[in-house]
């Protein structure tokens, strides 16, 4: 049997217990009252028969056995008296045959009582051999017989031994113990209401009393214990809910109050922990929505859960939006997300992503818990355009001359060390041509040389409008610039450097005009290893143009022999 409430159980516990007991009491109290009920009638009858013999006795004693049957058919109608005779010791009905009356008047020797006329008929009421009769004629004692009727109407017999006397002799044969047996039969009906009356009442008794012990049984454990352990599984069941404020009354020092007692501290220190937990995600909280950066933090089931302030302004999405669209379309192109985070399984670090006008770092990853199990994605974003703006600008500085606007000396040599090898690998013409201004001393010294700067980068703007795509003039330093022309055979260098250098003698500034001289060299045509010996060759051709006047365009020599 299952019970689901533990009020239900301790009833049936106390219930079966009570039963039991209460079952053991009626049995053992009808088995005494059945043997006390057996005493009482034994009893009763052993009276009656005692009375019936006595009286008898004292009938045949006087002489008036002639009254015996008229005395035994009396007592026949006495009520619950069912059946009375007077048997002699083989069973057999005294006072209906002659046969006694025979002997006696023979023992007599007269006719001292005259035989009966109507009946003269041997009646055989018990066997000589019955076990009962035999007992009697043996012990000289009572017996006891009990037998039910097919109606189920209980009879008790008593066989009362008449026991010889003195006086007996007078009629009858000397000898024996017992003359004869009463057999007096009483019906046990009546006896038997009243047992069956009281027993019923007595049964009606005890439910209602066992009723009254269980209700009250199960009333006092319910005060006492079962309604304590409901609260206590109330309240438990409100804290697995949330809701920690339940206490329970903890005032008896025993197994109860004890529980409720820790029951109570462990509500307060779980209180304590989630408002310290609570105060650390408030802190946290305002940091992540505080941050420049953006966040993006999914669940287990990919389920975007937080989605701060710079996250929406960054996408340019409101939250309802992203936690809508899902985690891989923040971009609005799953793939590239969904392939952000598998490589960040192995490497880290954030990676670029044109979105909106702007450039975003993005840095895509799984959060695991401490034993490596994936519990969500989180995906980190930072606005870098300024950043990456002035890193270009930076590294746009690192390679340009101020002065002049024109590339540097260091990007110079690095270009014709790329240059000079594509015309070694592809056999792409290359030339170079070296400018320097003339008798630039003298014009510092006699305008100054803040005018000086001013033609510098006069010159500058002259060689920085070479509309040639590939074409990288440089400062190479001082008043010295070299212009490095991939794709662009020395006959073509020389025809670009004599067009520059007409377009700088036609400059005016602050009035004043300047003339440069120029050399070029170029691959094929001259022999050359490296850049730097294309340099030199285009630096002779300088020496040649400076020898020859000034003001001109040479070309290298055929050798630098
Ligand atoms: P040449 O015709 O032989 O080249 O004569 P030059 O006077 O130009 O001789 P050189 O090339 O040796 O002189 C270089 C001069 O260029 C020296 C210096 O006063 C001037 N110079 C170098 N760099 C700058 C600069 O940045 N600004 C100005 N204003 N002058 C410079
Ligand atoms: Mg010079
Ligand atoms: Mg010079």
């Amino acid at each position: 049997m299952h019970f689901k409430r533990i009020g239900d159980r301790l009833l049936f516990a106390v219930g079966v217990v009570v039963i039991l007991g209460v079952i053991g009491i009626v049995v053992s109290y009808a088995i005494r009252q059945d043997q006390v009920m057996t005493r009482e009638t034994e009893l009763a009858l052993t009276k009656t028969s005692e009375s019936v013999e006595e009286g008898l006795a004292a009938v045949m004693l006087a002489k008036h056995a002639k009254v015996a049957p008229d005395f035994s058919e009396r007592l026949k109608s006495v009520p619950n008296v069912v059946d009375f005779r007077i048997l002699r010791i083989d069973g057999s009905e005294a006072f209906i045959d002659n046969e006694t009356v025979d002997d006696v008047n023979r023992k007599l020797g007269r006719v001292e009582f005259l035989g009966h006329v109507a009946s003269a008929q041997t009646t055989q009421i018990l066997a000589a051999t019955d076990p009962g009769l035999t007992r009697v004629r043996e012990t000289g004692k009572r017996v006891f017989l009990y037998q039910v009727m097919p109606g189920g109407e209980r009879l008790a017999t008593s066989l009362g031994p008449i026991l010889a006397q003195d006086g007996c002799q007078h009629c009858h044969d000397d000898g024996e113990k017992v003359r004869g047996v009463l057999k007096l039969t009483i019906s046990l009906v009546e006896l038997d209401a009243d047992i069956q009356r009281t027993w019923q009442l007595s049964m009606a008794l005890i439910a209602i009393a066992l009723l009254i012990m269980v209700v009250l049984i199960y009333w006092a454990a319910l005060r006492t214990v079962v309604s304590q352990i409901v609260d206590f599984s109330r309240a438990i069941e409100s804290a697995a809910r949330g809701d920690l404020s339940v206490r329970l009354p903890a005032a008896a020092d025993d197994e109860l109050g004890h529980m409720a007692q820790s029951f109570n501290h462990m509500s307060d220190e779980l209180i304590a922990i989630y408002d310290g937990l609570k105060d650390e995600q408030d802190k946290l909280s305002s940091v992540i929505q505080g941050a420049d950066s953006g966040i993006v933090v999914t669940d287990a089931a990919q389920k975007v859960v937080l989605v701060n302030k710079a996250a929406e302004r960054l996408l340019g999405k409101n939250e309802a939006q992203v936690v809508g669209e899902g985690f891989l379309a923040l971009f609005d192109d799953p793939d590239w997300l969904a392939a952000r985070l598998a490589a960040n399984r192995e490497e880290s670090g954030s990676v670029l992503r044109e979105w909106q006008g702007r450039i975003l770092g993005v840095q895509a990853s799984t959060i695991r818990n401490s034993d490596g199990g994936a519990i969500g994605s989180a995906a980190l974003l930072r606005d870098v355009t300024e950043e990456k703006r002035l890193e270009a600008q930076l590294r746009e500085q690192s390679i340009t001359d101020a002065l002049t606007g024109l590339r540097n000396r260091r990007h110079f040599d690095s270009v014709l060390a790329i240059e000079f090898k594509r015309w070694q690998r592809y056999a792409q013409p290359l030339s170079v041509m070296m400018l320097d201004v003339d008798h630039f001393k003298n014009f510092n010294d006699t305008h100054g040389h803040e005018c000086g700067d001013r033609v510098l980068s006069s010159i500058g703007s002259v060689l920085g409008s070479v509309s040639r795509p590939a074409v990288i003039p440089c400062r190479y330093g001082g008043e010295e610039m070299v212009v490095v022309m991939p794709g662009v055979a020395q006959e073509a260098g020389a025809e670009l450097a004599e067009s520059l250098r007409l377009k700088i003698a036609a400059l005016s500034i602050d009035g004043l005009q300047v003339t440069v001289s120029i050399g070029v060299a170029g691959v094929p045509g001259r022999d050359a290893s490296s850049g730097e010996d294309l340099l030199k060759l285009a630096d002779a051709a300088l020496y040649r143009a400076k020898q020859h006047g000034r003001n001109r365009v040479c070309t290298a020599p055929d050798s630098m022999a």
